[in-house]
């Protein structure tokens, strides 16, 4: 599979809903020369309700404008605005001149035999990231990325093998969930629908935070995709900081990667543990669903042979997750060229599981899904294209010299 260059791709800029509404107020304060001094359009797929609100006031329009819009493009899947019916002539003008609804580009999607799809998203800038939908009998989980690769560089990971290459844009992120949305509607997928929504595809989201919120306000918001606070969940390898500042900006589920119940193993498999070690990591865990009814905590723990898949292993685990309500996931390592890792043994996942359930932690095992279309955790790799900022300029003049 190979990411294709984007045709057409016109620059938007990966900038923050603060910069953009700033940007739309200076549009509207100089509304008689918006068309002329305002090269870049904002993309209206980067603003959850607060940020849309804020635009449209910018412009001197009512807040319902907000609401409005919302609805055309979450509910009613439109981005032209000529086709939003409700809004004045003279609105959709100033929309077409100053604003664009521009989600990611699909490169290719392919469906598994299990019925797990996979799209390539393609991303201004040449790069690409994977979203997946799982469906089961009675959900459809999307599996959202949130950076083009991965800083972290967990040992048993293909995206952090790659190494970091951008945070994506809220546009980007709730992008993707609108392209497959989108896609998913066709009769081919059995009119599936996507019921919960993951934050596990590429990248740490804690440290896309200002992006990523925005995002998992509109998967939220009724006016968009209108999700239960429990069917959206934002999975980090441990950002112990981030863990608080989520629960303040938007209440969503939360997945915590732990795969290792000793540091010195944990430093190894997770380099973010040398700096939030297990301990201040769980406190963080305990005071996210502190006062909280019915909330718990899900921990993932990818296994790998004769790594982290002892008795030992999992009797440590059970004193840990014990004391908050919590939930284990168990998923078989998915191997990659390369690795150095294995798979467990089958016995041995589930012997783990049995130590696991039988002290009264409730565990899972994750059944591999989209095998045959490398759809996996872990296996995830989108295409880099170009990596270096130089690289890039290069290429950003060269576009500019032949249009
Ligand atoms: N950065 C986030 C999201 C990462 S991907 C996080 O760390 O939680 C979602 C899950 O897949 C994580 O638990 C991650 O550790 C796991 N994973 C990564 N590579 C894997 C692999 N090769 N096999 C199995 N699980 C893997």
């Amino acid at each position: 599979m190979n990411a294709r260059p984007l045709a057409n791709a016109a620059p938007v800029s990966a900038e923050s809903p603060e910069q953009a509404s700033a940007k739309a107020i200076e549009i509207a304060t100089s509304a008689t020369t918006a068309e002329a001094s305002n090269p870049t359009p904002v993309n209206l797929f980067n603003f959850s309700l607060p940020g849309m609100e804020q635009y449209f006031s910018g412009l001197g329009e009512k807040p319902f404008r907000a609401r409005q819009v919302l609805k055309w493009i979450y509910h009613h899947g439109i981005t032209d605005f000529n086709e939003m019916t409700n809004l004045s002539a003279k609105l959709r003008d100033q929309l077409n001149a100053n604003a664009v609804l521009r989600p990611p580009t699909v490169i290719n999607e392919h469906t598994s035999a299990d019925g797990t799809v996979k799209w390539l998203m393609g991303l201004e800038g040449g790069n690409a990231v994977e979203t997946v939908f799982i469906p089961e009998a009675k959900r459809g989980t999307l599996c959202v990325s949130s950076q083009v690769g991965c800083s972290l560089n967990c040992s048993f990971c293909s995206t952090g093998a790659q190494g970091f290459n951008r945070n994506l844009s809220t546009a980007e992120i709730i992008g993707q969930v609108w392209l497959a949305a989108q896609a998913l509607g066709h009769e081919r997928h059995g009119g599936q629908r996507i019921t919960n929504v993951v934050m596990m595809g590429m990248g740490e989201p804690l440290l896309n935070f200002d992006a990523v919120i925005p995002a998992l306000q509109l998967m939220r918001e009724d006016l968009a995709f209108g999700l239960a606070n429990r069917r959206v969940t934002v999975s980090t390898a441990g950002l112990v900081p981030k863990i608080a500042e989520l629960r303040e900006a938007v209440d969503v589920a939360l997945a915590v990667s732990l795969h290792a119940p000793f540091d010195e193993l944990r430093n190894e498999l997770v380099p973010l543990n040398k700096k939030y070690p297990i301990d201040v990591l769980m406190k963080a865990c305990a005071d996210y669903v502190r006062g909280r009814n019915k909330r718990h905590i899900t921990f993932e723990y990818t296994m790998l042979d004769g790594v982290n898949d002892q008795p030992e292993h999992a009797r440590k685990l059970v004193k840990m997750l014990r004391r908050l309500p919590s939930k284990l996931n168990l998923i078989p390592f998915n191997p990659f060229p390369g690795t150095k890792y294995n798979t467990s043994p089958w016995d041995r996942i589930e012997e783990f599981q049995r130590i696991m359930q039988h002290s009264g932690i409730i565990t899972t095992v994750r059944k591999t899904r989209g095998d045959d279309i490398d759809a996996a955790c872990g296996q995830l790799v989108g295409q880099f294209m170009d990596r270096t900022r130089r690289s890039q300029r290069i290429k950003m003049q060269q576009e500019r010299s032949s249009t």
